[in-house]
C-alpha cells in the first residue's frame, strides 16, 4: 500500500486564487455584458512585453543552439558563470556589498527557491512568518510537516504569525520568543509596506543573537524609490551570517513567464546540525541544487544577463516607471473614494482598508459585481489580512485610470 504526505491533506482548500478564479467565472457566466468589461487588478502578475534587450540576447542565443559549433547541452546546475558574475557585480558589489559569485544560485523563480529551501533546514525549527503574507512560504511549511491544523481563518498551529497592522506600519517588530527560521519580505507582497535600516538592523541582531536565519525575499526590491531604503538584507552588518536573499527576475524584468531568479547564500551562513555542530549551509544549498536541478534554459540565463547591459538597465526603468505611475493613479482613486490606503509607493501593491463593518471578501464581491474590477481579498493572505484589499498596479496606464474611476463611482 502507497502511503500519501497527508500534510497535503491540511492544506485550506479553495486556496486564495483558485476560490477568485471561481467566482469570476461564476459572474462572468452570469453577466455576459458586465464581464467584457471587467478588469483584472488581481493576481500580481505584470502585464507588459520584455524589455528589448533581453528579446535581441534570447533571440541570439536560440541562434546559437541552432548550430552545432554553439550548441549547449546541460549547464552548470548553479548557473552559467557569465549571469552569476552579473548578478554579483550588479546588485551587490556595485554598492559596496560583499557578494562573491559563487554564493549566487540561479534558479527558475523565486517562490520555488522559497519552498525548496526547507530541503536544508531541519523539521525542528520554530518559524515565524509574518500575517498577512506570501501565501509559498506558509503552504510549503504545511507540505513539509511544520505545523498542525488550520483554524477558521486560515491560520496554522505550529506557526508563529508576526501580525502586521496599520499600527506597526505592517512591519512586526522582532518577538519576544525565539524563532530559528523568519521569513521578511520588503517590499512586501502584499502591503506595500518596506522596512527601514533601523528595522531591518533589528532583526539581523536578533537573528544572530538567537542563531536564527532570516529568510529575505527581495522580489520587489526594484520599486524601491524612497532613498536610503535597504535594497538588500546584506546592506545590514552582520546579515552575512545570517541571511539568505531571494531576488527574481520576474517582477523587474517581467520575467513572470521566462521564469529566471537566484538565490543567495553566503558562505559564512551557518546552521546547527542535531548535534548541536555550527555549520555551513551553503554547501548544502549547492548540493541540493545539483541532486533536484539541472539548471535554467540557456537562452533564458542570455536574456536576464541582458538585463544587467546599459540598455537593459534602461528598459528596466522604464518598466517599473509605468507600474509605478499605475500605482499612484490607483492610490488616489482609492484615496478619492473614501478608502485607507497603504502602500503603492514603493511597491507595485495598493493595500486598502475596506469600509468599516465589510469584510475583504465582501469588498471583493462588490467590487466584482459593482465595479467589474477584480482585487484580491486581503484575508486570503491571513487572519490580519481580513479588512484589507489588494490592488496590484501590474496593468496598461488605460485601465489603471478606468479602475480609479470605477473605485470612486462605489457606493458603500
Ligand atoms: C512574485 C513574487 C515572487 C517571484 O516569484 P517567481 O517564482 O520568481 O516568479 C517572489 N516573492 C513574492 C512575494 C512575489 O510576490
Amino acid at each position: 500500500m502507497a502511503y500519501l504526505n497527508d500534510n497535503y491533506l491540511k492544506l485550506k482548500s479553495g486556496y486564495l486564487f483558485p476560490e477568485i478564479a471561481r467566482r469570476v467565472n461564476a459572474f462572468c457566466q452570469a453577466n455576459a455584458e458586465a464581464a467584457k468589461r471587467l478588469i483584472r487588478c488581481g493576481i500580481g502578475d505584470v502585464t507588459e512585453p520584455l524589455p528589448q534587450a533581453v528579446i535581441k540576447a534570447m533571440h541570439k542565443a536560440i541562434d546559437e543552439m541552432a548550430q552545432r559549433e554553439t550548441f549547449r547541452g546541460y549547464g552548470p546546475e548553479q548557473g552559467y558563470e557569465f549571469l552569476r558574475k552579473e548578478i554579483a557585480k550588479n546588485d551587490y558589489r556595485d554598492h559596496g556589498i560583499e557578494v562573491a559569485d559563487d554564493e549566487i544560485f540561479v534558479s527558475d523563480g523565486s517562490k520555488c527557491d522559497c519552498g525548496n529551501i526547507l530541503d536544508v533546514f531541519g523539521h525542528e525549527n520554530r518559524i515565524g512568518v509574518m500575517d498577512p503574507v506570501y501565501p509559498v512560504y506558509v503552504d510549503t511549511n504545511v507540505m513539509a510537516g511544520h505545523t498542525g491544523a488550520a483554524n477558521d481563518s486560515g491560520s496554522y498551529s505550529g506557526l508563529v504569525y508576526l501580525p502586521c497592522t496599520p499600527e506597526n506600519g505592517f512591519v512586526p517588530d522582532v518577538p519576544n520568543e525565539k524563532l530559528d527560521l523568519v521569513y521578511l519580505c520588503y517590499p512586501n507582497n502584499p502591503t506595500g509596506a518596506i522596512a527601514t535600516r533601523e528595522q531591518l538592523r533589528r532583526w539581523v541582531d536578533y537573528a544572530i543573537k538567537n542563531r536564527s536565519v532570516i529568510l529575505y525575499d527581495a522580489a520587489y526590491e526594484a520599486y524601491i524609490s524612497d532613498p536610503g531604503i535597504p535594497h538588500s538584507i546584506y546592506e545590514i552588518p552582520g546579515a552575512r551570517e545570517c541571511a539568505i536573499e531571494f531576488r527574481s527576475f520576474s517582477k523587474n524584468g517581467g520575467f513572470t513567464g521566462v521564469r529566471c531568479a537566484f538565490t543567495v547564500v553566503p558562505k559564512s551562513l551557518n546552521a546547527s546540525t542535531t548535534e548541536g555542530k555550527w555549520t555551513s549551509v551553503h554547501p548544502l544549498w549547492q548540493r541540493r541544487m545539483s541532486t533536484k536541478f539541472n539548471g535554467v534554459s540557456y537562452p533564458v540565463q542570455r536574456g536576464a544577463e541582458a538585463l544587467y547591459t546599459t540598455q537593459g538597465k534602461e528598459q528596466v526603468r522604464e518598466l517599473i516607471r509605468h507600474y509605478m505611475g499605475n500605482a499612484q493613479v490607483l492610490r488616489k482613486g482609492a484615496k478619492a473614494a473614501g478608502l485607507n490606503v497603504h502602500g503603492g509607493v514603493n511597491a507595485p501593491y495598493i493595500w486598502a482598508q475596506t469600509p468599516p463593518g465589510i469584510g475583504s471578501w465582501q469588498a471583493f464581491d462588490r467590487i466584482l459585481n459593482e465595479a467589474n474590477v477584480v482585487i484580491t481579498p486581503g484575508a486570503g493572505f491571513g487572519s490580519k489580512g481580513e479588512g484589507f484589499f489588494r490592488i496590484s498596479a501590474f496593468n496598461s496606464r488605460a485601465n489603471a485610470e478606468e479602475v480609479a474611476r470605477r473605485l470612486q463611482a462605489l457606493k458603500w
